[in-house]
């Protein structure tokens, strides 16, 4: 079910457990601002969520209320990401569901980036 992008934050969301580390992940990428692990359902060869280090439901929950430091060290991280990945050259992609139309199901923060082949066209 796509969450509202207006609710407050649930410290039980899926991401929020994984960030605390009770439960696992296959983490590819971490530092102060950021988490990357593999997606469990990749929908490409190279399929990884990057999350901020906070409590923010939504992309716009996020621009809105995060502190520029976080705001800045997310988006790197998101290109680190990438260019530990080698996608630099052949290209990738990056989405943010957010909310009802999103389709967003994690009620925390999160870029999906896909890479490792053409993806086709940009919604199916
Ligand atoms: P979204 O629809 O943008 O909220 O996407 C949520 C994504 O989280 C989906 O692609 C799921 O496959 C992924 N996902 C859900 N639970 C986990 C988990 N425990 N570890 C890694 N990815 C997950």
């Amino acid at each position: 079910m796509p969450i509202d992008a207006r609710l407050p934050y649930d410290e039980a969301n899926i991401f929020a457990k994984i960030l605390r580390g009770e439960i696992p992940c296959k983490k590819v990428y971490e530092d102060d601002f950021a988490l990357a692990f593999h997606d469990i359902a990749p929908k490409a060869p190279i399929h990884v969520l990057v999350v901020p280090k906070g409590p923010y439901v939504s992309w716009d929950d996020f621009s809105a209320n995060a502190p520029d430091a976080l705001i800045a060290g997310f988006i790197r991280a998101v290109g680190t990401v990438a260019r530990q990945f080698d996608l630099v050259e052949p290209g990738y992609r990056l989405l943010a569901n957010i909310g009802h139309d999103g389709g967003q199901e994690v009620p925390h923060l999160h870029v999906h980036l896909f890479g490792g082949a053409p993806l086709g066209p940009m919604l199916a």
